[in-house]
């Protein structure tokens, strides 16, 4: 058995004791929390414990699922418990990923240890489709579409306007442009040609709503560049209709082979999830198995998606995928 620990309990956390409920070859030790552990509720009441006793159980984790937020969490933990442990984060901050890789890496090749970092579907498989689109038809192009999903950082911002009580904002995908790109026409899209966005907002009483909506579809960096719908709804409608965390989205590759390149591919990935947290976590789980395996072989430093080999992802062995899934 995989014995797995959790540092952090939000929606990733939560979503890592469920999908290591459902792995056989995995059992979770408990969860660590920078929080008072009797505040924290568990699904399956596995032990919450405070973060600094964690370095008292080194002994019976083999994999430490990290589940704190990109901002200001991962960039913190994710190096610090590299040194002590195995660990995998799903760091999402792209920019940032070389620089968080740097930190990291240094960490698990000091108490040489495996981590992965920037694990789940963006990055995550996403990017390894990219890859694959790239390496396999170099003369191409390649198109990332998100959505029909709900960006946290864009309902966030909404929240933080004067007025406005809770919203939740979808990403959506400009169909004619998928279309357009599925027919390998490759299209040049402009920012507002491949997202819409759809904004469904409780304002509190009394509330100018004209203001509060002009200043969604203005906002720079959040909005300005797309075309953007505002609704205003009740609280009771946004609880009963929009507390779902969906998301997904489509990578493309699309190129040309032979000697005229007179042949045109269409390389399509899509995801559609119901719960962008419990997918995420059930990826992240998947790889903590391949960072097992990993130091298993007394392999040491940190790794991304593009270094894991897909055998070591999946809980049969070599002999029964080579049989059933080749
Ligand atoms: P949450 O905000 O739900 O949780 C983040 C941390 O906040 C938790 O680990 C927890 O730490 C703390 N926390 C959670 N709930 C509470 C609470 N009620 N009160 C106080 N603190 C709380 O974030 P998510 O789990 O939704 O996402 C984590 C990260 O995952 C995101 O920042 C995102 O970057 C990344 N992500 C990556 C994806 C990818 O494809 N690579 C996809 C989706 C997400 P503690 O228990 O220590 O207090």
């Amino acid at each position: 058995m995989i014995k797995i620990g959790i540092v952090g309990y939000g929606n990733l956390g939560r979503g890592v004791e469920c999908a290591v409920s459902k792995s056989n070859d995995m059992e979770l030790v408990g969860v660590f929390s920078r929080r008072n552990p009797e505040t924290v509720k568990t699904h399956t009441n596995v032990p919450v414990y405070e973060m600094k006793k964690v370095y008292d159980m080194k002994d019976q984790i083999d994999v430490l699922v990290l589940c704190g937020g990109s901002a200001n969490d991962l960039p913190k933990q994710t190096a610090e418990l590299a040194e002590h442990f195995n660990v995998i984060d799903s760091f999402d901050t792209h920019a940032k990923i070389p620089e968080h890789f740097e930190d990291v890496n240094k960490a698990s090749v000091n108490g040489k240890h495996i981590s992965i970092i920037s694990v789940g579907w963006d990055p995550g498989l996403f990017s390894l489709n990219r890859l694959y689109g790239q390496a396999i038809l170099p003369n191409g192009n390649d198109y990332t579409f998100w959505g029909k999903g709900v960006s946290q950082g864009h309902s966030d911002a909404i929240r933080r306007i004067e007025g406005v009580k809770d919203a939740r904002q979808y990403t959506i995908p400009v169909e004619v442009s998928l279309e357009s790109v599925r027919n390998g026409e490759n299209p040049d899209l402009t920012t507002r040609q491949k997202h819409t966005r759809e904004c469904f907002v409780v304002a509190e009483e009394g509330a100018d709503l004209e203001r509060i909506e002009n200043e969604i579809k203005t906002m720079p960096n959040y909005f300005s560049d797309y075309d953007t719908t505002v609704h205003f709804i009740s609280e009771e409608e946004l609880m009963r209709d929009h507390k779902g965390i969906p998301h997904g989205g489509i990578v493309f590759r699309t190129g040309t082979t032979g000697f005229d390149n007179e042949n045109k591919h269409v390389m399509e990935y899509k995801l559609t999830l119901d719960s962008n947290p419990e997918f995420t976590s059930s990826v992240l789980v998947a790889f903590a198995r391949a960072a097992y395996r990993l130091a298993s072989e007394g392999q040491y430093g940190c790794k991304t998606i593009f270094d894991i080999a897909p055998a070591y992802l999946h809980p049969a062995t070599g002999e029964e995928l080579r049989k059933n899934l080749l």
